[in-house]
């Protein structure tokens, strides 16, 4: 991966790439930042320009044989660990993973812990890097390399490693030449203080939402106002924007105005209805359809204060807008959208989703009527 192909993060890119210039890589080098921000991007980046034939400008080339190798995850002496889920079947250890890591992280870049977890099909599971896996590290860089300019390894959520990171420490305290540690976090607290110490620290910072949307207009084919809408909801978060856009209900199947309105009414008939539906939609679906409900009354807000032409929604939206405006002055807004946080938190618990629906749309229909 070149470093121009990371949206945001300047500065990170600048002193990795002054490193090189001046031939400064430190041997242990922490890479860290808010889930999403590119610490792992960064980190390919990095190895790709310790092999790469022909620097540019301290930036791997794109070009020659060894990045050629190392932009496709096959370079003998590129390797990585990263946390995993206990298996019967498939041993602990990164290398029996390659080709789910290849194709997540190629698919995305910023990819994030919770991304990862879900990848390897334990959401609530605990992942961690094995001591099978970190004595495979030690195997690994133990042997001479055969080919590439350096020996990489690169540690991905090195919070993961727990007590069997030790095993790991001579590897930082007593480097060989040439053996480069890239650790990539999301959790820098987690760290085994004697490993942190031990690393050069580079920072990711939170994405800004206007680099988010333009990642996913460019590089997803995302018209502009859904991928402001977006990146809105993905808070800074790269990894979960592009979990947003997986996720996505279609078009709207679910209307958030007609949630109001159902809300609004109360009849039970329809607010069964309803709940039935939200109940039928998966669960990341509804968690996104609670937070585009979050994001609908921010709008709603902004658009009495800003006026309409400063507001992000769709037109058929912006047209009910006056006739929903009147409904929702600014404390109702801020007691619906703590509910909705609420219920976001819950079905992260795995709250039954029905019963979740029906009472909050009992409480939005309270909310409303006593508005006054
Ligand atoms: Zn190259």
């Amino acid at each position: 991966m070149k470093y121009a192909s990371i949206a945001g993060q300047k500065e990170a890119v600048n002193l990795l790439e002054e490193m090189s210039l001046n031939n400064r890589i430190p041997h242990a080098i922490l890479i860290s930042g808010p889930p999403g921000s590119g610490q792992l991007a960064l980190s390919l980046a990095l190895a790709s320009s310790l092999q790469c034939e022909s620097l540019q400008g301290g930036s791997a080339c794109g070009s020659c044989q060894a990045c050629n190798k190392s932009f496709n995850f096959i370079h003998p002496d590129i390797h990585f660990a990263f946390p995993l889920i206990k298996q019967e079947k498939v041993a602990p250890l990164s290398s029996n993973y390659m080709v789910l890591f290849r194709e997540q992280v190629t698919a995305n870049p910023y990819i994030d812990k919770k991304s990862w977890i879900a990848a390897l099909d334990g959401e609530n599971k605990q992942a961690n890097i094995t001591a099978e896996a970190s004595r495979e590290i030690i195997q690994k860089l133990s042997l001479s390399h055969y080919e590439g300019k350096a020996k990489i390894m690169i540690i991905w959520f090195p919070e993961l490693l727990g007590k069997e990171g030790n095993i790991l420490l001579k590897l930082i305290e007593e480097p060989e030449p040439d053996t480069y540690l890239i650790l990539a976090t999301e959790q820098e607290d987690a760290i085994l203080p004697t490993i942190l110490s031990r690393c050069q620290l580079v920072r990711t910072r939170l994405m800004a939402s206007d680099e988010i949307a333009s990642v996913l207009i460019n590089q997803h084919n995302v018209a502009v106002k859904e991928a402001h809408e977006i990146a809105w909801l993905a808070d800074g978060n790269m990894s979960e924007a592009i979990r947003i856009l997986q996720n996505k209900t279609e078009d709207h199947t679910l209307s958030v105005i007609d949630w109001l309105r159902c809300a609004y009414k109360a009849h039970p008939v329809e607010m069964i209805h309803w709940s039935d539906a939200f109940s039928k939609i998966s669960r990341e679906q509804q968690k996104n359809f609670l937070r585009y409900g979050i994001y609908f009354l921010e709008q709603a807000l902004m658009s009495q204060y800003r006026g309409e032409d400063q507001v992000l929604l769709s037109a058929a939206e912006k047209e009910t807008l006056p006739k929903i405006v009147p409904l929702l002055p600014f404390l109702v807004i801020e007691k619906i959208t703590e509910r909705l946080n609420d219920d976001l938190a819950a079905l992260e618990q795995n709250a039954n989703s029905k019963i979740l629906a029906m009472a909050s749309t009992l409480f939005i229909h309270k909310t409303l009527k006593n508005r006054a």
